[in-house]
């Protein structure tokens, strides 16, 4: 899964990430080995889940503080429970771009960040966060760590023992797409558009209300908003997923290694019709242990939140207690992309389509922002 665990472990360091020809990383050990078998020990895939006999609560949340919607994915659930949970001691990790790789990074204190804010839907590199979790937790500090299931699987089983003062966070996931096919893409997308792309973002959100699937995508001397882009069409096909993702995901369950599970909420103004009209989206939030459930039960200072139940959870994301389906294609996709990258992307990806700028959209963007925190309180 590539979650690190046994590179973080290993006591003489003998353990390297490497990635494969799918650009994955994957642990390689060198003769250095001494045959300790810590690796194995703490490995995800050789251990049975806890039972989790804790009874989960779930809800709708969205941030009251306009900025942090904007920056989030979702409604905001990460940020807020970070500005609750953290000091400004607290090491606080989650998954930040570095150029068009992702990678976990670690930041003290809530006002650093922003960079993990926003989902980015490539395979994130762990490197060494664990151990400096660890190193913070034995000195009596906080730590926050947000991830992909198997990631806060890895870290617990690295960790071995529990600290109170750590909080785990984790998402609801699709899988972790390839960065090697995202690298990729940013080069076709490049020439697609005449110009190199500088920089790239998930989920932009423009306007009040959130449009799905639509990235910012900048080149040198322009920005551009694009739905469903190449690399979008890619990772919704399932087609350029780690292999132990998609259907093959054994944390596709209710008993999920996070204090907490976050997602996109899914279903919000079925579950909610008093909601419908929203002029934004809204995260889920659900609390899988006692720790989770105390630092959620503060959030309504700073965020909506809304009580629903865990079935309507299933039933409108399924991929929280579900496996999703396997792609039939995705072999063939990566034999061929490994000989033709460029072909091979252009023959499976429609070519983008820009969004034009008409006035009402230029409008929209051009309106000073505090009228859009004028717009977004009239309707929470
Ligand atoms: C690869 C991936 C697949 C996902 N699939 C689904 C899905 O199918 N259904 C669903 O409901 N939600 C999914 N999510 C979660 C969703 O995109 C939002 O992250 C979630 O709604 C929380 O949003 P937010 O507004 O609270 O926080 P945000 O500010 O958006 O923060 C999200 C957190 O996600 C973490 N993160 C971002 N990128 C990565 C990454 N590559 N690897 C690990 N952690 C990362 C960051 O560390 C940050 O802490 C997925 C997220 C990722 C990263």
């Amino acid at each position: 899964m590539g979650c690190s665990a046994c590179y973080s472990a290993c006591p003489v360091h003998c353990i390297t990430m490497v990635p494969d020809r799918e650009g994955f990383l994957y642990p390689e050990a060198s003769d250095v080995c001494i045959e300790c078998k810590l690796c194995e020990k703490v490995c995800p895939l050789n251990n049975e889940k806890k039972d989790n006999s804790y009874s989960q609560k779930a809800y709708a949340a969205v941030a009251k503080d306009y900025t942090i919607w904007h920056r989030s994915a979702s409604g905001g659930a990460f940020s807020e429970i970070v500005r609750h949970w953290a000091d400004e001691e607290t090491l606080i990790v989650g998954a930040a771009w570095d150029g068009f790789k992702v990678h976990h990074v670690g930041v003290l204190g809530f006002e650093n960040i922003a960079p993990l804010c926003k989902s980015k839907y490539v395979s994130s590199a762990i490197e060494d966060t664990f151990i400096d979790i660890r190193k913070h937790l034995r000195l009596g500090k906080k730590a926050v760590f947000c991830g992909c299931p198997c990631q806060v699987d890895g870290l617990r089983r690295f960790l071995v023992k529990e600290y109170e003062n750590l909080l785990t966070i984790d998402l609801i996931c699709h899988g972790q797409g390839s960065p090697l096919v995202f690298q990729e893409c940013m080069k076709i997308i490049g020439e697609q558009l005449g110009e190199e792309v500088v920089s790239y973002e998930f989920r932009t959100k423009r306007k009040v209300v959130e449009e799905d699937y639509l990235s910012k995508i900048t080149t040198k001397s322009r920005t551009h908003y694009v739905t469903k882009d190449t690399y979008q069409q890619l990772f919704l096909s399932q087609d350029i997923l780690r292999p132990a993702c998609g259907d093959n995901c054994k944390y596709r369950d209710i008993r999920r290694p996070g204090d907490l599970t976050i997602a996109d909420c899914r279903g919000l103004t079925t579950i909610f019709p008093d909601l419908r009209g929203s002029k934004k989206n809204y995260s889920t939030i659900v609390c899988n242990t006692e720790k989770g459930n105390r630092v959620t039960e503060n959030l309504s200072d700073t965020m909506i939140l809304r009580e629903y139940s865990l079935e309507d959870v299933i039933k409108y994301n399924p991929l929280f207690a579900r496996q999703t389906w396997a792609s039939k294609e995705r072999d063939l996709f990566f034999k061929n992309f490994i000989d033709a990258p460029y072909e091979t992307i252009c023959k499976k990806a429609k070519p983008l389509v820009v969004k034009k700028m008409n006035m009402v959209t230029i409008l929209k963007i051009l309106l000073p922002s505090p009228l859009l925190k004028i717009l977004y309180k009239i309707k929470v």
